[in-house]
C-alpha cells in the first residue's frame, strides 16, 4: 500500500493581459528599474538632477556601498 500524501492545492491563477497593458507595464517597470539604477548608482551631487546638492547621494548611501558602487 502506498501512501502518498497528496494535499489539495489552490491553483495558480495567471495574470491575463491585452498586449498594449503587457508593453505598458513593461515599460514602466523598465522606467522605474532604470530610475532606480540612477538614483542608487549615478546621482553624485555634481551630476544630480536636483542640481547641486547630495540629498539624494546621502538618501542612498548605504545602498551604493551594499551594491558596490563606488563612492568615496
Ligand atoms: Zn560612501
Amino acid at each position: 500500500m502506498s501512501s502518498t500524501l497528496s494535499t489539495p492545492r489552490a491553483a495558480a491563477t495567471p495574470v491575463v493581459l491585452s498586449l498594449p497593458r503587457a508593453i505598458l507595464w513593461l515599460a514602466s517597470a523598465a522606467f522605474a528599474a532604470v530610475a532606480l539604477y540612477y538614483f542608487v548608482g549615478v546621482d553624485q551631487g555634481a551630476t544630480s538632477v536636483f542640481g547641486n546638492d547630495a540629498h539624494i547621494h546621502e538618501f542612498v548611501h548605504d545602498a551604493r556601498h551594499f551594491l558596490g558602487f563606488p563612492c568615496h
